[in-house]
């Protein structure tokens, strides 16, 4: 073989992956245990530690799940990853090795609604304060820095859908200011966007969305881009202040550039808990494999049907960076020329109840809270999703009262073309 790194689509089916050693079973197997047994009592001792590698409990770490951070860690091109139980765990476990009470963080104004929520009022309880910046203006990032910020956050491709952030410069400012950038990558995966490529430091999933592609698991995924240099930073306690726990160890100088993983999994996982379960992980896996191949056709299905409806008499407008004329289209070009993804919103000339109309009369389109699913999915945000919103946060998220968002599967596009003409004609 020759030095030469593999490709994507390999990576997508081999990254973190082998025969397995006992039986040569090629698929992963499901690790589907919660305990593994030391192989002596110095070797429970060193695990305890954290002196060896190896498994204690699946709390903390499973075979399974270990060969899907690996494959994550390599299509992203990060340094390390840790799966947990959700897309929300992962944002939730990343700021806890981040934050400290009375901290504040810099968020994107257009992010996935849950975010919204989580960010704005169970962080409260954590004495974690979000200031939020307007995802097409960088310069509202750098105004909302104040001493106690310790992370600017936003989406790749931003809910609810149709848009592009420009990554980098993010990046440029986080730099600045000597802060990590993490980037929400749900919506682009790793075959459209890799953040770290741009400048971002953390990348956190939801894999429940297009990674396990299927629509039937829920998972999430932090991946360490290892370019954060957090030893000795005092900002930092997790990582850069003896840890109590395992006997004075700084995880940081310890376990170099991917020492926040490594805290987000002995201090996360260990103490909060969200972990993934062995099957999800074998599920994502499974998912991961076709995930170039689905990402493109979602891809080019979407910029099909976004084609159509930016014609059709009863649409007001389109919001798809595909799209030559969209306002994000030179973003689009440059941050992910293979294709801006399935996600993507249009506005009805007939407003809210025209919205509730469409939903409720469509048929092939499945409508429900998801994206992300090989099927075509539909939902109206400003009545479902976003509705714990105020007006002017639905307005400013994305999801006013005309706003349709569609997640577009992998059907014949001729179908969903003919299903969304007859329900727009309704
Ligand atoms: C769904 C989603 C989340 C939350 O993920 P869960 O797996 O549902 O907890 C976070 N960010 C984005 C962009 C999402 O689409």
């Amino acid at each position: 073989m020759s030095d030469r790194q593999p490709g994507f689509e390999t990576l997508a089916i081999h990254a973190g992956a082998a025969p397995d050693a006992t039986t040569g079973a090629r698929a992963t197997p499901i690790y589907q245990t919660t305990s593994f047994v030391f192989d002596d009592v110095d070797h429970a001792a060193s695990l305890f530690g954290l002196q060896a590698f190896g498994n204690i409990y699946s709390r903390i770490t499973n075979p399974t799940n270990a060969v899907l951070e690996e494959r994550i860690a390599a299509l992203e091109g990060g340094s390390a990853a840790v799966a947990v139980a959700s897309g929300h765990a992962a944002e939730f476990l990343t700021m806890h090795a981040l934050m400290q009470p009375g901290d504040q963080f810099v968020a994107a104004n257009k992010l996935y609604g849950g975010s919204i929520n989580q960010f704005n009022h169970s962080y409260k309880n954590f004495g974690w304060e979000v200031a939020w910046a307007d995802t097409d203006d960088p310069a509202s990032f750098e105004a909302a820095i104040t001493p106690r910020t310790k992370a600017i956050f936003c989406e790749s491709i931003a809910n609810p859908g149709g848009v592009i952030t420009d990554i980098a410069a993010l990046s440029v400012i986080a730099k600045r200011h000597n802060i990590p950038l993490i980037v929400d990558n749900t919506m682009a995966t790793p075959y459209l966007i890799r953040p770290f490529e741009h400048g971002a430091d953390i990348v956190v999933h939801s894999a429940t969305k297009f990674l396990g592609g299927h629509g039937n698991s829920i998972g999430g995924l932090i991946v360490d881009g290892g370019s954060f240099n957090w030893a000795g930073d005092a900002r930092y306690p997790m990582l850069s202040q003896p840890r109590p726990e395992y006997s004075g160890m700084v995880l940081s100088e310890t376990f170099g550039n991917f020492g926040f993983a490594i805290a987000v999994r002995v201090l996360g996982l260990r103490d909060l808990g969200p972990a993934l379960s062995p099957f999800n992980a074998f599920l994502i896996l499974n998912g991961i494999e076709t995930l170039p191949l689905r990402m493109q056709r979602h891809s080019d299905n979407a910029l099909t049907v976004a084609t159509f409806l930016a014609q059709h008499p009863a649409v007001s407008w389109v919001s798809y960076p595909g799209l030559p004329s969209d306002r994000y289209h030179q973003l689009a070009e440059r941050y992910t020329p293979k294709g801006a993804g399935a996600v993507f919103t249009f506005g009805l000339k007939g407003g809210y109840d025209a919205g509730v109309r469409l939903v409720s009369s469509l048929q092939l389109f499945s409508h429900l809270a998801n994206i992300g699913d090989t099927r075509s999915l539909v939902i109206h945000p400003a009545s479902t999703t976003h509705r714990q919103l105020t007006d002017a946060q639905k307005s400013a998220a994305g999801a006013g009262p005309e706003v349709v968002r569609l997640s577009i599967g992998l059907e014949d596009p001729a179908d969903l073309i003919e299903d969304l003409d007859a329900a727009l004609r309704g």
